[in-house]
């Protein structure tokens, strides 16, 4: 039963990319490394991202040799800066990562144009952009594969999950020998605990309850019942000998009840980003800059703050549920970042926004109470920007 719902969620998945071929991982970054490897990134090869960024999608590039180099952001929309591309190419570049962060599309048409000139293939992190769309054209189907993550606070949850798309054939086929190869499959261990987890979440998860549903996490944690979306090991750079795996059946199926929500969670994000905008045009604070001919769906709503220790930690008391990534350039703040040979002055702005920027929930749960009293209690430490 495992391999046909897998089946099943695979080409639902893609049919919402207009087809090609999708395939299901443990978690995102697992996607990502097959992407990696079925591209064959080896050693030696440098892969350029933006230094705004999860440390598990670096992770994939060091486990195969190759080195990651960073590009500063543009402050206004937390994407790579397309202006800051060319002078990191060097010889042995081989692929660009344009990620979507928060689920604002990244200036595809330069990224792709550089890719084009120098030769390099590009690739899209949409981790956090799901109907994220350029000229009605969806994120995740510009560069010649993407991947995805259902992970919790991700656009769309099975607890955790990854996935890779593809419209090149060739790619395709050696993801294809990898997942038959080379995978190994989850533990009955690892997922019974994930679906305990997911039973928790939907029954506790709230906006309102987060000190509580957080408090339950602790606990259950503090007994070994958590499978962690990232475990400390995860925090170098050093790959664990099962971290290969592909998705579970459980995780397929969660999937697949989530994709049939998907338009009514997609028209939920674009109404609440409307109505953040709306809010935080009234205390005259910058909104995240949107380029004309795109139509973002965001994962949350990113406002800079002036005092973010301050605003995380009295969130939680007044019920605002207020989230703290990027805490790094490469998140999470736990994450020694000279290992992954970033330095503190690399990539300013990255810096910048990692002090500055909270972000607001814009998923099912939330609802335009939730916008505003998020709002009214950052506008309270009167230290927005
Ligand atoms: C969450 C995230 C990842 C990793 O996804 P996992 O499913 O946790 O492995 C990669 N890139 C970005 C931008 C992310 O936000």
């Amino acid at each position: 039963m495992n391999n046909s719902t897998l089946q099943r969620y695979q080409k639902e998945f893609a049919g919402k990319f207009g087809g090609g071929s999708a395939f299901g991982f443990w978690k995102g970054r697992v996607a990502l490394y097959a992407i990696l490897r079925a591209m064959g990134i080896k050693e030696g090869d440098e892969v350029i991202m933006p230094g705004y960024t999860c440390v598990m999608a670096v992770n994939p590039i060091i486990y195969l040799g190759a080195k990651p180099v960073f590009v500063d952001i543009d402050p206004k929309t937390y994407n790579m800066d397309p202006n800051q591309i060319e002078a990191k190419i060097s010889a042995q570049t081989r692929l660009i990562i344009a990620q979507h962060t928060y689920g604002i599309p990244a200036d595809m048409d330069a990224i792709l144009d550089i890719g084009r000139r120098k030769e390099i293939r590009v690739i899209e992190d949409c981790c956090l952009s799901m109907g994220s769309t350029i000229r009605g054209q969806m994120t995740g189907t510009f560069g010649e594969a993407a991947y995805f993550s259902f992970q919790w606070n991700k656009p769309y949850t099975s607890g955790l999950g990854g996935m890779a798309l593809t419209s090149n054939d060739d790619l395709g086929q050696r993801i294809e020998e990898l997942c038959e190869h080379e995978t190994c499959e989850p533990s009955s261990k690892q997922i019974n605990l994930l679906r305990l987890q997911l039973m928790i979440y939907r029954s506790f998860i709230y906006p309102k309850t987060t000190a509580l549903a957080q408090e339950t996490f602790r606990t259950l944690n503090k007994w070994g019942l958590v499978v962690g979306s990232s475990q400390s090991s995860e925090m170098t750079p050093k790959m664990e000998p099962d971290f290969f795996k592909r998705m579970s059946g459980m995780q397929a199926s969660a999937g697949l009840r989530q994709l049939g929500k998907l338009d009514e969670n997609l028209a939920h994000r674009r109404k609440m980003r409307a109505l953040y905008d709306r809010f935080v045009d009234e205390h005259g604070w910058e909104g995240p800059k949107i380029s004309d001919d795109a139509d973002p769906v965001l994962v949350r709503y990113p406002v800079r703050v002036g005092d973010k220790a301050e605003a995380l930690r009295r969130a939680s008391g007044h019920f605002v549920e207020l989230g703290s990534w990027f805490e790094c350039p490469l998140h999470p703040i736990e994450t020694d970042m000279s290992a992954y040979g970033y330095h503190e002055g690399m990539c300013p702005e990255a810096d910048k926004a990692s002090h500055e920027v909270v972000n607001l929930p814009c998923h099912m749960r939330a609802s335009e109470s939730t916008a505003k009293r998020s709002v009214a209690f950052l506008a309270k430490l009167a230290n927005a920007k």
